[in-house]
């Protein structure tokens, strides 16, 4: 069987990986109309896993498939890293919601949202001051207390994609073109048993009902910070959260802008993430900024993911902000509709043949 996957952005080389872990005579071919070293909307983002935080603010859904996600970045991971002899790290240490005393009506309405979408007392928990410095206490200065969702995590995004770059590499019967704009997909699919379409707001020309929403993210470096798990400040304007990574460094996002223009970073939206950042650790005054970052998140009309089976041509597209809290179990049920068994899918509602 030869394959091709257009797009090697966050759904490409997940497909890629797990595709091959499934089956490894398969003839996998790779084309992205950059490098594998572009820094697109997949390195952009702040890459939390985030199943029982996210629900507050979006649809239901969100909370089974970025549960079944969870489970499976946590058994990947650390495969891939021995495979590859590389650190992988899934951070776990889950996510604080905190807020300013003025804004405690809108924590306090975070917190019914959760419950009301049945995050239950195993996934969400109300912290006191006296709690919040025993896990986080440079944040129990400022905060008198917190939500804590104990399961939620951070991918290394930073360390993943060029683990896989290294295991397309390595592994036999894959092969990648870089900088091959692929622009008639029918045209391909001729030489291939199934061709995957995974070019995000690539594929947008094509799609109906579909947009593009503008991010941007901060990264900087604050070595007077030290905070160890995802954090979510509740603002009725500027709503933040901060993605600790390795070495004092933290991506601060992100906005949310119907658009699909990537221009650099604006003025307005630089001062209002620096600003709420500031207001929430005095320490990040001395922060370096290392970089603005913009991506454009792939999106249908109803923020939800859409994977379409033709009889050559996949298409897996719309992971909007949800990337690597869906891309998994997304990807995990394709493949068990393409080569394994139908009973082993757990959202077949996102799977049109
Ligand atoms: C600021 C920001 C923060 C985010 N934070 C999170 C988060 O914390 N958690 C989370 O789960 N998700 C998050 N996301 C969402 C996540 O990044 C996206 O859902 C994900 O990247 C979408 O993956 P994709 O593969 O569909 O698209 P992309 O990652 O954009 O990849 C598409 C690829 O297709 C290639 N391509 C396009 N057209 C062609 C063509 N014609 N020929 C060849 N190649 C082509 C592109 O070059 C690109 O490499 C965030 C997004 C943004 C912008």
């Amino acid at each position: 069987m030869k394959v091709a996957i257009i797009g090697m952005g966050l759904v490409g080389r997940i497909l890629a990986w797990r595709l091959h872990e499934t089956d490894q005579n398969i003839q996998i071919n790779l084309f992205d109309q950059y490098d594998r070293h572009y820094y697109g909307t997949g390195l952009i983002a702040a890459a939390m896993v985030a199943p029982h935080t996210e629900v507050p603010n979006t649809e239901a859904i969100v909370k089974d498939l970025g549960e079944h996600s969870f489970q499976l970045w946590k058994d990947w991971l650390p495969a891939l890293a021995q495979k590859m002899q590389q650190p992988l790290n899934f951070q776990q240490n889950g996510t604080l919601v905190i807020a300013h005393p003025q804004d405690e009506s809108d924590w306090q309405r975070f917190q019914i949202k959760a419950c009301v979408a049945d995050i239950d007392a195993e996934n969400m928990q109300v912290l006191d001051q006296e709690q919040l410095i025993s896990i986080e206490p440079e944040l129990a200065q400022t905060f008198p207390r917190a939500l804590y969702f104990p399961n939620e995590g951070v991918v290394d995004n930073q360390a993943l994609y060029p683990a896989l770059n290294d295991y397309f590499d390595q592994e036999k019967n894959i092969y990648w073109y870089e900088n091959t704009r692929i622009e008639d997909i029918k045209a391909l699919s001729q030489d291939y048993d199934k061709v995957f379409d995974c070019r995000g707001n690539g594929a947008s020309k094509d799609l109906k009902n579909f947009r593009s929403v503008r991010g941007e993210v901060a990264r900087v470096i604050a070595p007077e910070v030290n905070i160890s798990r995802a954090i979510r400040l509740v603002h009725p304007r500027f709503p933040l959260y901060i993605a600790p990574r390795k070495n004092d460094e933290y991506i601060i996002g992100a906005t949310q802008i119907e658009s699909d223009i990537d221009t650099p970073v604006t003025i307005r939206s630089g001062l209002e993430l620096l600003s709420a950042l500031y207001s929430l650790h005095q320490g990040f005054g001395e922060a370096q900024i290392v970089e603005f970052l913009v991506g454009l998140r792939p999106t249908f009309d109803d923020n939800l993911p859409k994977i379409d089976v033709g009889e050559k041509i996949v298409s897996i597209n719309g992971l909007y902000r949800h990337g690597y809290l869906f891309a998994p179990i997304l990807i995990n049920d394709l493949l068990n509709k393409l080569l394994g068994d139908d009973a082993d899918i757990h959202f077949p509602q996102f799977i049109n043949d």
